[in-house]
């Protein structure tokens, strides 16, 4: 069942929003090479923390760090570690937080120094698969348009939209009903309702879209070690269209 949420629980969940958005605007800045993933995670953590937040992914399911931290053909649930950026990565960014019992949830990919043109083809298409979705997140519309918007987006660019993992409502739990797929055909699923509120979050590759979880039992890469792209925002549909309360695409 999609729960939809009153305004004073948007509220909350616009609140923890914006926690995530100034962490990532924070790390946005604070990424170069030579930096460990480990050390991403212990700033985020702490400026999470400075917030007055909590960092969701900790502890969730036994995730063992504040922020998942994935590079080139890592796709999600990376665990920060030892690994240092080198120039020319790709690193993709995923942070959750509570406050107050609601959540908010981000991810962006960011270039470490230069990239190729293939990668900042892929970045950008991702983040503009984004747009897409946001765009249908609008009340009376059937959540596959979404997801078709998406996949239509991705794949007339080249690229491959990821199959096994999905986006999810989201509220005073991280992840709630609807499972929000990043492909689908036209008008199934849910109608979008005032008040459903939605972490939508394309995971692109750049070669073929099957991904596998790595020997480490969370961090999931593309099969054939293409890169992979992600972005997240936390949207409310409203009276008024999509609303969203992360504001990843603005940075
Ligand atoms: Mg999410």
């Amino acid at each position: 069942m999609v729960l939809l949420k009153s305004a004073e629980e948007i509220e909350l969940i616009r609140a923890a929003s914006k926690i995530v958005f100034g962490t990532v605007r924070d790390l946005t800045n604070y990424l170069r090479p030579g930096l460990t993933t480990g050390q991403i995670n212990e700033r985020a953590n702490a400026l999470i923390v400075e917030q007055g937040g909590r960092p969701a992914f900790l502890g969730y399911q036994g995730f063992p760090a504040a922020t998942c931290v994935s590079i080139n053909n890592e796709v999600v649930h990376g665990i920060p570690g030892p690994r240092q950026l080198k120039k020319g990565d790709i690193v993709s960014l995923d942070i959750g937080v509570e406050l107050n019992g609601y959540f908010g949830d981000a991810a962006v990919t960011l270039p470490v120094g230069k990239i190729s043109k293939e990668a900042e083809e892929l970045i950008s298409v991702t983040r503009g698969a984004l747009v897409k979705g946001i765009e249908q997140a609008t009340s009376g519309n059937r959540l596959s348009n979404l997801s078709c918007a998406i996949q239509q987006f991705v794949e007339e660019n080249g690229f491959s939209v990821v199959r096994q993992f999905v986006g999810h409502g989201i509220g005073s739990k991280l992840h709630e009903e609807p499972a929000i797929p990043n492909f689908g055909i036209m008008n199934q699923g849910p109608e979008l309702l005032s008040g459903t509120v939605l972490a939508i979050e394309p995971m692109v590759t750049q070669g073929d879209y099957r991904v596998k979880v790595d020997q480490d039992g969370w961090t999931v890469v593309t099969r054939d070690g293409s890169l992979s792209a992600h972005f997240e925002d936390t949207v409310a549909v409203t009276d008024n269209g999509p609303e969203v309360l992360t504001g990843i695409l603005t940075l």
